[in-house]
């Protein structure tokens, strides 16, 4: 199955902003500061599973910065094309998706916040849509935002690592 978190995570030119967040039931809480451009609408079939919806909307964070200020998160570890794993947090009481996060020091070091679940969701605008092949027959491209078929490479998005 093809899916965003089987890939690097987009890289393009930072643009910082502190987020905090929780879960519906506010057990779990979290901050962390993503890359503004790195907001993404995300259509592969792993996220519209996870998300009970025809689309995820995720952000890339910095892994150092990011932590659980409040309660512990259940985990789903979930293995990828590329067999590497991304460990799934969630509230296991309410079951609100928060994040997804390296499961190990060999796997991809990003953290991806499940940006509807911030306090800054009415800031915040998608800039980018990724495996756009996976998009819902009834969705229209979104406005303003750039369109990959999957996970773009990280050049094209004009950051270097
Ligand atoms: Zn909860």
């Amino acid at each position: 199955m093809l899916a965003c978190d089987s890939d690097p995570q987009v890289r393009m030119k930072e643009d910082r902003m502190k987020v905090t967040g929780s879960c519906f039931c506010g057990d779990i809480r979290f901050e962390g500061e993503v890359n503004e451009n790195a907001i993404g609408v995300c259509h592969c079939r792993d996220c519209q599973i996870f998300s009970g919806s025809a689309f995820r909307l995720s952000c890339g964070a910095d892994p150092t910065l990011f932590k659980f200020t409040q309660g512990t998160p259940s985990y789903f570890d979930k293995s990828t094309d590329s067999g590497r794993v991304r460990r799934m947090a969630f509230c296991g009481r309410c079951g609100t998706h928060l994040a997804s996060l390296p499961a190990s020091e060999r796997d991809y070091g990003y953290v991806s916040i499940r940006i509807a679940c911030t306090d800054q969701f009415d800031q915040i605008t998608p800039r980018v849509e990724v495996f756009c092949k996976s998009r819902v027959k009834w969705m229209e491209p979104l406005q303003g935002s750039e369109e990959f078929d999957e996970m773009p490479d990280m050049a094209i998005l004009g950051e270097d690592q």
